[in-house]
């Protein structure tokens, strides 16, 4: 993991937030390379499951809801952790991660009694600690508080007077933005069952040990789907298979993320959030253990909608146009953090290797419909720069492109293979007789002669096969 924070901040992936005021702990800021990759990670996301479907469609929804809307959803009764004090250095831990953490080193099975992730009894969770002598990570001493439930929601004022305003959330799921809107979209689009609604936002959540660099922090991004459906005409455990399957296709083959190094979790069924009958995750051998990169498909029923229809006293339900049936569609949802995705899209990239002279390569080997980069442009001595950034300004209305003139062609090599950049164009003087530009290959450093009127589609056809 060190190696992929110090290069991201090395090559302007990924940087510490707020450095120049000494930081914010946990915070990150993506620099210019990590933001285009988040974004072509959006981009496709969205790509995949609103512009190439019939049955989905996406909207945008505020950050800043309706109170209400958290009561009716169950998250201010019970979006919490179990957070526990160190007695011994006043430090503040999640019980169930330090339980994880624990079997994870110690390659253990074992368990609290009635174990269920974040809803585990807090009584359980404190004897299985203190029976295994798990110690706070700060003092490494083992004395720990009884388990508390904590609130992750983060809470602010609305209005222009602080003591006047109202109390309100920031958003911890964009999900609930998808279910108010339920109505407007039916009667917008017109839309027949099954469809869905994606949505794509900052989510907020005060977790109480953030860390694992963007693993983990208080401002994230999810990209969210909720499909609906009528549970008569399909059975909720195909349309739960289908969506474990389209979630892994687009984390495997969209993505390219190494298969290995992915798999299924079914949620255990004291483990299942209050809503959900069903949930599997996908998971990534970070290197810190398997954490979960999204949650493939959770079945969340008919029960966001009731609620909503209770609190607001609107009708959320459905007119069925063939049986005239009138009912609340049931929901299931395929849920992805954009920052997690982005992690281990970085993590697998990562790989040194070994060449001649003892010399070692660094090479992030993104898909290359993913790199944020897709062509460099090196011209071999400044002499050239003019025809070359002439050729940059033609090429770079339809590729992601870097013009670079500084340092040796070996040097401007390996940085673009640090950042990944799949083709490397290089304009020499042979350029101006041939017309031909040398390219490289990013994975096997091969190098072809390409003629600038074939340029496009050589690239074209290594990007898209
Ligand atoms: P965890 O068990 O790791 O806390 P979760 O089960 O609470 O995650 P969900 O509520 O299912 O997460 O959220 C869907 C997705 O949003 C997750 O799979 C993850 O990719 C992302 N996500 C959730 N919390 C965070 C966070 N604090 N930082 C970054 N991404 C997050």
């Amino acid at each position: 993991m060190d190696k992929i924070i110090s290069l991201c901040k090395r090559r302007g992936f990924i940087y510490p937030g707020s450095e120049i005021y000494g930081g914010l702990a946990n915070t990150w800021d993506y620099g210019p390379l990590g933001a285009q990759l988040k974004k072509n990670i959006k981009d496709l996301w969205w790509k995949t499951f609103v512009e190439h479907r019939l049955d989905m469609v996406g909207i945008d929804a505020a950050i800043l809801m309706n109170p209400t809307t958290w009561e009716a959803s169950g998250h201010v009764a019970s979006f919490s952790d179990p957070l526990m004090d160190c007695k011994s250095c006043k430090s503040r831990e999640r019980a169930d991660k330090l339980v994880e953490k624990w079997a994870h080193e110690n390659n253990s099975a074992d368990r609290p009694r009635h174990w269920a992730g974040e809803k585990t009894p807090a009584r359980d969770l404190l004897d299985f600690i203190t029976e295994k002598n798990i110690k706070c990570p700060l003092c490494g001493k083992c004395n720990w508080t009884e388990p508390k439930s904590f609130n992750l929601m983060f809470k602010t004022k609305q209005g222009v007077i602080e003591e006047e305003g109202k109390d309100i959330y920031l958003r911890p799921e964009t999900a609930q933005g998808i279910f108010v809107n339920f109505k407007n979209v039916l009667e917008t689009t017109r839309k027949k069952l099954p469809f869905g609604i994606a949505q794509i936002g900052k989510a907020f959540r005060n977790e109480i040990t953030p860390g694992n660099f963007t693993f983990r922090t208080r401002e994230f991004e999810q990209m969210e789907i909720e499909y609906f459906f009528d549970p008569d005409q399909s059975p909720w455990q195909e349309v739960f298979e289908q969506w474990k399957k389209d979630s892994m296709g687009f984390i495997a083959d969209v993505l390219g993320i190494n298969k290995q190094a992915l798999r299924f979790r079914d949620h255990e069924k004291d483990e299942l959030s209050h809503y959900s009958k069903g949930t599997t995750d996908i998971e990534y051998k970070f290197p810190f253990g398997w954490g979960e990169l999204c949650a493939a498909g959770a079945y969340r029923t008919d029960y966001d909608l009731k609620q909503h229809e209770k609190y607001s006293g609107q009708k959320l339900t459905y007119l069925d146009p063939f049986t005239n049936k009138i009912f609340t569609p049931h929901v299931m949802e395929p849920s992805f953090g954009a920052d997690r995705v982005a992690l281990a899209v970085l993590l697998d990239a990562y790989h040194e290797e070994q060449l001649e002279k003892d010399e070692t390569r660094i090479v992030m080997k993104f898909k290359p419909q993913l790199a944020p980069n897709t062509i460099a442009v090196l011209p071999l001595v400044n002499k050239l720069n003019e025809q070359a950034e002439k050729l940059s300004l033609d090429l770079i209305k339809n590729y992601r492109l870097e013009y670079d003139t500084s340092g040796s062609i070996g040097k401007r090599y390996r940085r673009q293979d640090e950042i990944g950049t799949p083709f490397c164009l290089t304009f020499d003087y042979d350029s101006l007789d041939d017309n031909a530009v040398t390219v490289r290959q990013r994975d096997s450093m091969a190098q072809e002669r390409i003629n600038i009127s074939a340029l496009t589609t050589y690239i074209d056809s290594k990007l898209y096969n």
